[in-house]
């Protein structure tokens, strides 16, 4: 017999109607518990997917996801919690240095993140990666280690909104992620369990993101701000460039090592400016005593000390993995084999499908079952390319590139005789 409430709600959704508070509370508390049922709930999903959601309802429901779970309890830490979340993008391992980058500045980063998702490699994949290293840790070792440390990459546990977790697996298997209420509530529910008093959004635009327009990205960024503000986390958005991939490294084991060689003041400039940009901006929100050119010096310097590499090294450390890394490359899983991809013209790089890149590196990983397989990009976007210069470097572990990947690789870069700009790296702010 069907839940006679789930069909009204279902019905009402397929209509364009707005659902009530109440009514979206008591549906997710239902689905959570188990009972509704699968198709009902993809249902009603398909159903939000067409109708969207107006304001209060996209409130609601990111508000009820939250309290499916519990939100940490940070009070005892005596200092400013912040983090960071992206909407994904190719060769994004921001993560990996903002967190330790953060901490050192006095913040404490509990950063719950997700795993790769379509093109788009995850954090939690790349700090596996790294032989020995943990990220699902317990509630209890997640606040020892924000004590300790000050920061913590780890994956949603069971008590951190676990309607998420339930309703984006049915999600996956529904085709209902690109939807904006959706995504909003889902990204949020996570963000505002960890009980931060400041959130920096990253919202990629481009060939390598979900969001290939700069409308959509915004209509995105303008959401996410909204809601997260009304819960009182002071949230600010960027809409940064993903018309290529970030920095050089796309693939576990690579990025891991690129993230790296930036937490030690090196690094790709995209990649090191975009990282010192956000960091500078979560310092500023999470710490409003700050100014504008104090917090960007005080980050640059921690990352110019080696005290952003130390933070980092002991976060590695404290989560099972070998903090040895960051001085020894060699400790790190290295492909077996590289091929070189060569310009086939002279001309100005005019664009990269960042997008071919990304699928071209996750099946490289998943073909070897190995966090080394990946790319590296050798150039960006208006460099200027000499017939026969390296574009792409591929790392693979089979006895051969394999063929599909070469293609997707070859025809990702596009040169023109002509000359090109290269493509601002913030797109566009979004205050709260
Ligand atoms: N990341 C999430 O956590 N949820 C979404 O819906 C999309 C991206």
């Amino acid at each position: 017999m069907p839940d006679a409430r789930m069909l009204d709600w279902i019905s009402k959704k397929r209509n364009g109607e707005t659902l009530a508070e109440q009514e979206i509370s008591a549906l997710i508390q239902s689905y959570t518990r188990g009972d509704i049922p699968e198709h009902q709930m993809a249902a009603w999903l398909m159903a939000v997917f067409f109708r969207g959601m107006d304001s209060r309802e996209m409130l609601a429901l990111t508000r009820s996801m939250v309290e499916s779970g519990l939100r940490l309890d940070l009070s005892k830490l005596g200092c400013p919690r912040a983090d960071k979340h992206s909407t994904g993008g190719v060769g994004d391992k921001t993560s990996l240095v903002l967190a330790p980058l953060v901490a050192a500045a006095g913040v404490a980063v509990p950063m719950v993140s997700g795993r790769s998702l379509g093109f788009t490699g995850g954090t939690l994949d790349k700090m596996e990666s790294i032989p020995g290293l943990r990220v699902n840790l317990s509630v209890e070792e997640l606040l020892r280690q924000l004590k300790t440390v000050g920061c913590a990459i780890v994956g949603q546990t069971e008590e951190l909104a676990p309607a998420d977790r339930k309703i984006y697996a049915l999600r996956d298997a529904t085709a209902t992620v690109e939807c904006i209420p959706l995504i909003v509530a889902s990204i949020l529910s996570k963000k505002l369990a960890e009980n931060l008093d400041a959130l920096v959004l990253d919202v990629k635009v481009g060939n390598g993101a979900f969001m290939t327009s700069l409308e959509a990205a915004s209509d995105l960024a303008q959401n996410l701000v909204a809601v997260a503000n009304s819960f009182g986390t002071k949230t600010c958005a960027f809409l940064t460039d993903m018309s290529q991939p970030l920095g050089f490294a796309i693939g576990n084991t690579l990025e891991v090592t690129e993230a790296i060689e930036t937490l030690k003041g090196g690094g790709p400039a995209d990649f090191k400016h975009l990282c010192e940009y956000l960091a500078t901006q979560m310092l500023l929100l999470a710490s409003p005593g700050e100014t504008l050119p104090q917090a960007r010096a005080k980050i640059s310097g921690l990352l110019g000390s080696g005290q952003a590499l130390e933070r980092f090294s002991r976060m590695v450390e404290a989560q099972g993995g070998d903090p040895r890394i960051v001085d020894r490359d060699s400790l790190l899983p290295r492909s077996r084999n590289q091929y070189v991809v060569t310009a086939r013209q002279t001309g100005c790089l005019a664009g990269v499908n960042a997008r071919s890149l990304g699928i071209a590196s996750m099946s490289l990983a998943a073909g070897s079952k190995d966090p080394s397989a990946g790319l590296t990009v050798h150039r960006k976007i208006a460099d200027w390319i000499e017939k026969g210069a390296p574009l792409c470097t591929v790392h693979y572990n089979e006895a051969n590139v394999p063929a599909l990947v070469l293609s997707q690789v070859e025809s990702a870069f596009q040169i023109r005789n002509e000359k090109i700009i290269s493509p601002p790296l913030i797109k566009q702010i979004i205050e709260g």
